[in-house]
């Protein structure tokens, strides 16, 4: 089906393919994502899917939703996975289409090993991630050699919607260099104050990044120590990323998105940095 190239797997009938849909930007779909779109009788996808993506389905193809509507609760986890087993019964081709990576906090495992219980054929197929991609798109790069050799993923919010207190926040505090926080906006002050508390420093950078890779990216450029505070003045809404680190300075040199609109881009971000501290 997708002419010129070899070897990809067909969407078969009776298969769902669990498949990420990158950030949002369509050019960042993988070709399987693109082929599940092009073969599928039946998209079953989440809120943070965009439409231009859906837009990219075969005609006939149905479009069901499976998020939050109108401020009602989001559908059971159980009742989409209940629904994607249903619809690989009816021998119908399904692409489950999650925004970014459907295992990067996606619950693309849940769903998968509803179909392992039910016996349905499934393949999953890796999205870009808003926790990378995002950040490219802000010009952050994940690491960099003068700045940190690791980097955490961690989400701001639990099942039960508060900060998570399975996450030990004083660990990733020391022993991580960039951190991602993924739905950071609702409990950000607390959470900018577990790490204050262990030991980040209030004038470390950090940046929100909104609606990462679409054509309403905001990038909201802070410190550890103002960003709830900033955050709330600017109004930023979901979905967002919180990136707190070093890496955050290299925007200055790398905000290539910003550049196609003006942005002089600085050559040297970080000795501007030494710069400013010392002067
Ligand atoms: N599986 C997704 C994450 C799902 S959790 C992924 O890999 O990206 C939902 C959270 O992801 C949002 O609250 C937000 O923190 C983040 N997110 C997803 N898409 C985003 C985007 N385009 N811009 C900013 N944050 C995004």
């Amino acid at each position: 089906m997708t002419e010129g190239i070899a070897n990809l797997a067909d969407l078969e009938p009776g298969w769902v393919w669990l498949t990420g849909a990158g950030p949002g930007d369509p050019g960042l779909l993988t070709l399987y994502a693109w082929q599940g779109l092009r073969q599928a009788d039946v998209v079953v996808y989440d809120a943070l899917v965009s439409p231009e993506i859906l837009d990219l389905a075969r005609p006939g193809c149905v479009l069901q939703y499976a998020g939050k509507r109108g401020g009602k609760p989001s559908p059971k986890q159980a009742d989409i996975s209940e629904r994607l087993v249903r619809l690989a019964r009816q021998d119908k081709r399904v692409l489950r289409l999650k925004g970014g990576d459907p295992f990067v906090f996606g619950r693309g495992g849940e769903e998968a090993l509803a179909l392992v219980a039910a016996g349905i054929p499934f393949r999953i197929v890796p999205g870009v991630t808003s926790g990378i991609g995002g950040l490219a798109y802000a010009g952050i790069p994940l690491t960099h050699r003068d700045t940190n050799a690791s980097v955490t993923f961690v989400t701001g919010h639990s099942a039960a919607g508060a900060v998570p207190e399975t996450v030990d926040w004083t660990g990733v505090a020391r022993g991580s260099g960039t951190l991602v926080v993924f739905m950071p906006l609702k409990h950000l002050a607390e959470i900018a104050g577990r790490l204050l508390a262990a030991g980040r420093d209030a004038g470390e950078p950090a940046a929100l990044i909104v609606k990462a890779t679409t054509a309403e990216q905001q990038v909201l450029e802070t410190t550890l120590g103002a960003s709830a505070e900033d955050a709330a003045a600017a109004g930023l809404e979901p979905p967002a990323l919180f990136v707190l680190g070093e890496v955050v300075r290299l925007r200055a040199g790398l905000d290539w998105l910003g550049a196609l609109h003006g942005r002089a881009l600085v050559a040297d971000p970080l000795n501007r940095h030494r710069i400013s501290e010392t002067g």
